[in-house]
């Protein structure tokens, strides 16, 4: 029976372009995640936007003089394009400035008011009085309060790395005017997350399926205290507080980001012409919800958007928060063709093949410890590993078979018991990769894979059909046929890593419609299929100076 699962992705900042860290700390991992549970044959929803609200965005856009929408408009087409070509399969990437998104983060507002989970508070507030108005953090710099350090932002320091609240900066000063801001008073709202604290642990301690980092952190942060926390802003840009009197406030960025979730499965549930399709992924029990972000933001994910679903009641909250750590960079490595700018997605693209990026990320995928990004790396696992192990064989079969069966894949007359090991343990990578695949391991959903293309690879070097197809025809074509069938298995079990190639392979293996629909389960290639004339899966890269991912 079909599952259903909704596969939820950390919404980017749509001011700068995505870099690689971004790719294999979240959008790869839910990729990968949501493909194989495509191809198992559940029911799919994966969703994502552009975050276009936040200092950030308005910070980019002061600088340049433009308005926050200019600067949406600038690099929301470029995330859209790093989804297109690296092969990120959303059912819906949106923004948070549809007007769908607007009623769903004032609806859920209204609920909780109503409920009692919002209060109005009074605040400490640093104040631009040469510009006229409140500063949020971001629009205050200042010394450090912590190091010293006498370019401290607001809200954090780049040199000691501390979370800063801006009114306690030393000689704290304006990026509007420079002027040296005051403190006034301000009325705010505050979502009540004292309220929810004990439901969120009793929920929280429940959840022995999350990965340890991602529990420990959680239950840390509830054992320490929750805070209640302002949820609105002295901003304009963002949404609307949907109460009189509040005309010169927004919702706070935080507040409305995660709630993107909950409105794109209803934005991607009119556009599918039915809208109630998102109510069985937010309210059937039995749905669940798969939330991949990068650590940064496991607070918001395990704390404050169940706090703000349990205080709405009726919607799911998530099953698993599948955190990753970082991916590093480091700059003092030898530059190759991407000259130092190897971290951004869009060049990425420009010079290597996604499936070679999405490979080598799987490779490293850092889901215990901080992994490091490095391009020479990237072209030895491209070769070493991606070539040496799966492309070659892939190759090598399809070729021989072209050779001396004239591309028809060979009829078998019976299957010695070497064949029939080599079958069977490849119909059991199904479960074992699946299982990887489906507790997000991708890592070693990979590398079972990966064993499997290793056990072909002694079979062939076994049997030589290079050298048997001489004296002992039948033999060279029972090994060809079942090096084949492998073949066709490994890259069902390979596509959700590798999409692209595996959709080509699908192709020169003879097969008809979508790898997809092959579903996640062994098949056959039936003798007598004509292989079209073979093409080599990958390109082999060149350390000094890569030859560029054609
Ligand atoms: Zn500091």
């Amino acid at each position: 029976m079909a599952n259903r699962i909704l596969v939820c992705v950390a919404w980017p900042y749509a001011n700068y372009l995505l870099h690689v860290g971004q790719a294999a700390g979240a959008y790869l991992p839910a990729d990968i995640f949501a493909r194989y549970q495509r191809l198992a044959g559940n029911e799919v929803v994966m969703v994502s936007g552009s975050d276009c609200h936040g200092t950030p965005i308005t910070v980019t856009a002061d600088k340049e003089g433009v308005s926050p929408r200019d600067i949406v408009d600038r690099y929301h087409p470029k995330i859209l394009e790093v989804w297109d070509r690296f092969g990120i399969s959303f059912d819906l990437y949106t923004t948070t400035l549809t007007e769908n998104h607007y009623q769903t983060v004032q609806d859920i507002f209204l609920r909780l008011l109503e409920r009692g989970l919002l209060y109005t508070s009074t605040q400490d507030q640093l104040f631009d009085p040469q510009a006229g108005r409140f500063l949020p953090d971001r629009y205050v710099e200042g010394t450090c309060p912590i190091c010293g350090y006498a370019d401290a932002r607001g809200d954090q320091c780049d040199n000691c790395g501390s979370q800063l609240d801006a009114v306690d900066l030393i000689n704290p000063r304006s990026r509007m005017s420079g002027a040296t801001p005051e403190l006034r008073q301000s009325e705010h709202f505050f979502l009540k997350l004292t309220a929810l604290e004990n439901d969120l642990k009793e929920w929280v301690g429940k959840q022995a399926h999350w990965r340890r980092n991602v529990l420990n952190f959680t239950l840390g942060m509830l054992d320490e205290g929750l805070k209640d926390r302002a949820i609105t802003r002295d901003i304009s840009w963002g949404v609307p507080v949907p109460v009189e009197g509040y005309d010169d406030k927004r919702i706070y960025v935080w507040f409305d980001a995660v709630i993107g979730y909950l409105s794109a499965t209803k934005e991607w549930a009119q556009r599918s012409g039915d809208p109630e399709a998102w109510k069985p992924f937010w309210q059937d029990p039995d749905a669940r919800s798969y939330y991949f972000i990068g650590k940064d933001n496991i607070p918001f994910h395990t704390v404050i958007w169940p706090a703000q679903l349990m205080g709405y009641g009726g919607l799911n909250l998530p099953y698993d928060v599948p955190a990753n750590q970082y991916v590093n960079y480091s700059a003092g490595q030898k530059q190759s063709k991407s000259k130092g700018t190897g971290t951004w997605m869009l060049d990425l693209l420009d010079v290597y093949d996604a499936d070679v990026i999405r490979f080598y990320l799987t490779w490293i995928m850092p889901e215990t410890s901080d992994s490091e990004f490095r391009e020479d790396d990237l072209i030895r696992t491209n070769n070493d590993v991606l070539i040496a192990t799966w492309g070659n064989l892939a190759n090598r079969v399809i070729s021989m078979i072209h050779r001396n069966f004239d591309g028809r894949v060979p009829e078998v007359a019976g299957r010695s018991p070497e064949s029939l090991a080599l079958l069977e343990e490849t119909r059991q990578a199904f479960d074992a990769v699946g299982a990887e695949f489906n507790t997000c391991h991708f890592r070693s959903g990979l590398q079972a894979a990966l064993k499997l293309a290793q056990s072909a690879n002694r079979y062939l070097d076994d049997r030589a059909p290079w050298k048997a197809v001489k004296e002992d025809r039948e033999h060279a074509a029972e090994t060809l046929n079942t090096a084949l069938t492998v073949i066709n298995n490994l890259k069902t079990l390979l596509h959700p890593v590798v999409p692209f190639s595996t959709a080509r392979l699908h192709e020169d293996l003879g097969q008809q419609g979508r790898v997809l629909e092959q579903g996640w389960r062994f098949q056959e290639v039936a003798a007598g299929t004509q292989l079209p004339a073979p093409r080599p899966l990958y390109t082999k890269l060149e350390v000094e100076a890569p030859a560029g991912g054609q």
